[in-house]
């Protein structure tokens, strides 16, 4: 599940996290301070307006090196995406977001109108180079165990 966070400096950000670790809270990365659930966002409410844009998503974040292979999948998949060296995309609009998310086979939690949802999941899971979704297809399968989660520096 995607979840999606906010701080009171005005940092977004979100996270690939399973269900049962709704309670989890990042930090901000700017200040530091313990970010907050942006539900609205979530809920493809209003907080989800064009000046959330251009937005870095730690959620579908690759490896650094997986950067050039990911780009290759994403202009292959109509896509074009930018990423920060950290091996982050920047997504340029809801849109870009929604279809970058269907084509890597992630989904938001009660994915509004617009929005990346459950649609075809498991055909879009298959074909993902996203190593964080090949990740959560292994832990829905029973094949690997579910992580532990600590805090971010
Ligand atoms: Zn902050």
């Amino acid at each position: 599940m995607i979840y999606r966070y906010a701080c009171d400096c005005g940092e977004r950000t979100e996270e690939v996290l399973p269900m049962n670790k709704s309670k989890y809270l990042p930090k901000c990365r700017k200040c530091k301070k313990k970010m907050y659930r942006n539900y609205g966002a979530e809920h493809g409410g209003v907080i989800d307006h064009a000046g959330n844009y251009p937005m870095e998503s730690d959620a579908a974040g690759v490896h650094p090196d997986q950067v050039p292979e990911t780009r290759a999948f994403d202009s292959a998949h109509g896509v074009p995406t930018e990423y920060t060296k950290d091996g982050n995309p920047i997504f340029t609009s809801r849109g870009h977001r929604a279809d970058y998310c269907r084509a890597h086979g992630l989904y938001d939690r009660n994915a509004g109108y617009g929005d990346a949802a459950p649609k075809n999941i498991t055909e879009a899971m298959n074909r993902s180079r996203n190593p964080k979704v090949r990740m959560a297809k292994a832990i829905m399968a029973g094949k690997v165990p579910m992580p532990e989660f600590r805090e971010r520096e």
